[in-house]
C-alpha cells in the first residue's frame, strides 16, 4: 500500500459557490504532518451516479477513500446507499448509535420524530465511528485491501472523527513516509528572487525535493529529503537558512501575526496600528490570536487626513505639503498612535489600495508603512501590484514583517 488517500467531497453546496470545501486544505495538510499524501479531492454533487463514479475511480488509484458529506437523514443523503452497493452490504440500524440520538433529543428537550433516528443507519459490518460533536457517525468500511471511510459533512465533525479513530488508525499503519521535510515562511521576496539566491548557493546541484507556494509578498518553502540524500538535506536546509537569512519568519508554519506575537510577547512589548488604506486589517489579524491583549493596546483606522491630524497628531502643513500617501506622513502617523496608545511600538500604513486614486507620481499600489518607537522611526516604500484586497493584504504583511525585523 502506499501512503496516498483520496478524498471525495459531497455536496451541491460545494460546487454552486455557497459554501467553501475546507476539508482538502485541512485534511491535505493534516496527512502531510503524519507522512501521508492527499492525491486528489474530488467535487461531486449529492447524486448516486456521481458519487459512484468518483468512489470507484478514487478506490482505482488508492487504497484509502474518505468520502465526506450525504450521512444525514435527507432525501439527498446518499454517500451510505453507494458504499453499501459497492461493499454488496446491506443498511442496518446501529442500535448503539440510535440510543445515543434519542438520548441527546431527550436531553435537549427535542421532540423525535422517525427521520432523526436515520442517522443511526450504517452499512453492515462496518466499523462505526463514534461521532462526539454531532449525531451521523462514520463509518469504515473494508472490502479485501481497499478502505471506504465515510465521514459527516460538518468541519468541526469531519475532523474530529478523523482525529479521534482515523489519524490513530494511520498511524498505526507505520507506513507514512518518513523522510524529513521543513518549512520556512518569508516575507519581502518574491518566488524567484528566492529561487535565484538559492540556486546562485548551489540548492540546484543537491537532490532535495523543493516546493515554493507563493502569496502576496510572501513565499513558503517546503524542503523534502530524497531517500539516501540526507546530507544533501542538511545542507539545503543550511544553505537556505544562510541565503535567506533574516526574510524568514517562520521555520514552520506558523503565520506572520503568530512571529510578531511571539517576539513582542517574549521581550514584554506592546504595539499599536494605525491604519489608514488597510482600514483595520492588521489589527484584525493581530487581535484575532488568542492573548493578543498582552501584546497589542489598540489602533486607530485613519482613512480621513481629519482622523491622521486631530487624533494622531499629525501636522496639518505635512499633509498638505507630502500628501498623505508619504513617508513623512507614515512616520509621524505610527509614532502618533505609539503615544496614543502608550505602546512600545507603533506601525502605521498609509497608502493607494485603487483601483482609483492614483497618479502619475503616486500610482496605485505604492504604499508607506513606517515602525516608531521612542528611540527612532523606521520605513519603507512598497509599490504593489494586484488590486485592492491584494495591495492591502501585502501591505499589512510588509508592515507586520518590517515590525518583526525591529522588535
Ligand atoms: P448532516 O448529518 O448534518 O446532514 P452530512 O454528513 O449529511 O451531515 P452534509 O449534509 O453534506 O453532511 O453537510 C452538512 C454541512 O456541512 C453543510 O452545512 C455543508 O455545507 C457543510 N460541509 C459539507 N462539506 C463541506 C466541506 N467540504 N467544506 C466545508 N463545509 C462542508
Ligand atoms: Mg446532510
Amino acid at each position: 500500500m502506499a501512503p496516498e488517500i483520496e478524498l471525495i467531497t459531497t455536496g451541491a453546496e460545494l460546487l454552486n459557490g455557497s459554501t467553501v470545501n475546507r476539508h482538502a486544505q485541512w485534511l491535505g495538510h493534516a496527512l502531510e504532518q503524519r507522512g501521508w499524501r492527499l492525491l486528489r479531492d474530488t467535487t461531486v454533487p449529492d447524486d448516486t451516479a456521481a458519487i459512484a463514479d468518483a468512489l470507484r475511480g478514487a478506490l482505482s488509484r488508492c487504497d484509502v477513500v474518505l468520502v465526506s458529506g450525504g450521512l444525514g437523514p435527507t432525501s439527498d443523503d446518499v454517500t451510505r446507499d453507494v458504499v453499501a452497493a459497492w461493499a454488496g452490504a446491506k443498511i442496518v440500524m446501529h442500535e448503539p448509535t440510535r440510543l445515543q440520538v434519542v438520548e441527546i433529543y431527550r436531553t435537549r428537550n427535542k421532540p423525535l420524530n422517525s427521520m432523526v433516528e436515520r442517522h443511526a443507519l450504517v452499512v453492515e459490518g462496518a466499523r462505526v465511528l463514534v461521532n462526539h460533536h454531532g449525531l451521523a457517525p462514520g463509518e469504515h468500511i473494508q472490502k479485501n485491501d481497499k478502505h471506504a471511510i465515510l465521514l459527516p459533512g460538518p468541519p468541526r465533525e469531519f475532523q474530529g472523527i478523523l482525529h479521534d479513530h482515523i489519524f490513530p488508525w494511520l498511524d498505526g499503519m507505520n507506513m507514512g513516509c518518513h523522510s524529513r521535510r521543513q518549512w520556512f515562511q518569508t516575507a519581502g521576496l518574491g518566488e524567484s528572487d528566492i529561487a535565484a539566491l538559492l540556486n546562485a548557493g548551489g540548492l540546484a546541484e543537491l537532490k532535495v525535493d523543493m516546493a515554493y507556494c507563493a502569496k502576496p509578498s510572501q513565499v513558503s518553502l517546503r524542503v523534502q529529503e530524497i531517500a539516501g540524500h540526507p546530507h544533501d538535506y542538511d545542507r539545503a536546509l543550511s544553505l537556505i537558512r544562510g541565503k535567506l537569512a533574516d526574510a524568514i519568519y517562520s521555520d514552520g508554519d506558523q503565520s506572520i501575526e503568530q512571529a510578531v506575537f511571539d517576539l513582542l510577547k517574549l521581550r514584554g512589548k506592546t504595539m499599536a496600528a494605525a491604519e489608514s488604506c488597510t482600514g483595520g486589517m492588521l489589527g484584525q489579524r493581530i487581535t484575532a490570536l488568542p492573548g493578543s491583549s498582552a501584546i497589542f493596546n489598540g489602533g486607530v483606522v485613519a482613512y480621513h487626513n481629519d482622523i491622521k491630524q486631530n487624533v494622531l497628531g499629525v501636522g496639518a502643513d505635512l499633509l498638505a505639503e507630502k500628501g498623505a500617501v508619504s513617508a513623512e506622513v507614515a512616520c509621524a502617523m505610527a509614532a502618533g498612535v505609539m503615544k496614543l496608545c502608550r505602546a512600545d511600538y507603533g506601525v502605521a500604513i498609509t497608502g493607494v489600495a485603487g483601483p482609483g486614486g492614483g497618479s502619475p507620481e503616486k500610482p496605485v499600489g505604492l504604499v508607506y508603512i513606517a515602525v516608531a518607537d521612542a528611540q527612532q522611526t523606521n520605513w519603507q516604500e512598497c509599490r504593489l501590484g494586484g488590486g485592492r484586497e491584494t495591495v492591502r493584504e501585502a501591505s499589512v504583511l510588509l508592515a507586520l514583517d518590517l515590525l518583526r525585523r525591529r522588535v
